[in-house]
């Protein structure tokens, strides 16, 4: 997420890969250089994608809210860790229970690079198709 960061020129890589899942295309560093994988869920959590959502099959609005809050998280990831108050700001990341409804959460392996997963089914759209 440097300087060179564009909004535009993310949406375009995204639009380029309709069939790639929300779980890949957060871990992909052509992409979100720099994202991680705890940034990854957190904004899948906050834009209430589920993490097999297909890229193309989002809604304009919403893709653009999922480039625009990964670019976000990571600013404030990188302040957070500098006051090693990370933990304190996670919603998805570990929990047990969704902070938004208590349906319990989900804890897979998803993705191609099989990277640990936390979502909720409760309020996590799945776009597929
Ligand atoms: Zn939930």
């Amino acid at each position: 997420m440097s300087d060179k960061w564009s909004a535009a020129a993310t949406k375009k890589k995204l639009k380029e890969n309709p069939e790639m899942l929300a779980c890949d295309a957060l871990m992909d560093q052509t992409i979100f250089a720099g994202c991680g994988n705890i940034i990854k869920n957190e904004v899948l959590f906050r834009t209430r994608i589920h993490p097999l959502s297909a890229i193309g099959s989002l809604p304009a609005k919403l893709l653009k809210s999922l480039v625009d809050e990964t670019h976000n998280y990571a600013f404030d990831f990188l302040e957070w860790k500098k006051k090693y108050e990370l933990k304190k700001h996670w919603l998805i990341y570990t929990k047990k229970t969704c902070p938004r409804d208590h349906t319990p959460v989900i804890k897979e392996y998803l993705g191609t690079a099989k990277r640990r997963t936390f979502y909720c089914t409760t309020c996590q759209v799945l776009y597929n198709g």
